[in-house]
């Protein structure tokens, strides 16, 4: 496993986008709004992974709660991983817990699932296939 990417809760793309341009000294590579997931993501390749600056779209989008409650701050650790669905299923034999049990399609169009933070010490952990 890697880290596929680590994404990030900002209140404002406006604000953040032009800080994180600043601090990696260049512009992002690639802009998109996930409707099913309420987010507007905007990535920064680094190296082999990516940063990604999550914007809620709607007030009822889990970025959006995920502010109310913690503010600005890193939401999830992405982890790049061969096979979504036999990960999952070795990782409930491990007895982890899910907020998806089931690949759902993400950002890029890669199939993608999320861990509960209550059986991975808090952190919001997401798994992404491999193309
Ligand atoms: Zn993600």
């Amino acid at each position: 496993m890697r880290i596929h990417h680590i994404g990030i809760a900002v209140e404002s793309l406006r604000a953040a986008v032009p800080l994180f341009a600043k601090l990696l000294g260049r512009a992002p590579d690639a802009e998109e709004t996930i409707e099913e997931q309420k987010v507007r993501v905007v990535a920064f390749a680094l190296g082999e992974s990516r940063i990604e600056l999550l914007e809620a779209t709607s007030p009822d989008s889990p970025i959006a709660r995920f502010l109310s409650k913690r503010g600005q701050g890193i939401h999830h650790v992405a982890l790049a991983v061969a096979n979504v669905s036999a990960t999952l299923a070795e990782l409930e034999r491990a007895g982890f817990r899910f907020i998806d049990r089931e690949p759902r399609v993400g950002a890029g169009r890669e199939r993608i699932a999320f861990l509960h933070p209550s059986s991975t010490a808090g952190v919001l952990i997401e798994l992404v296939e491999e193309k």
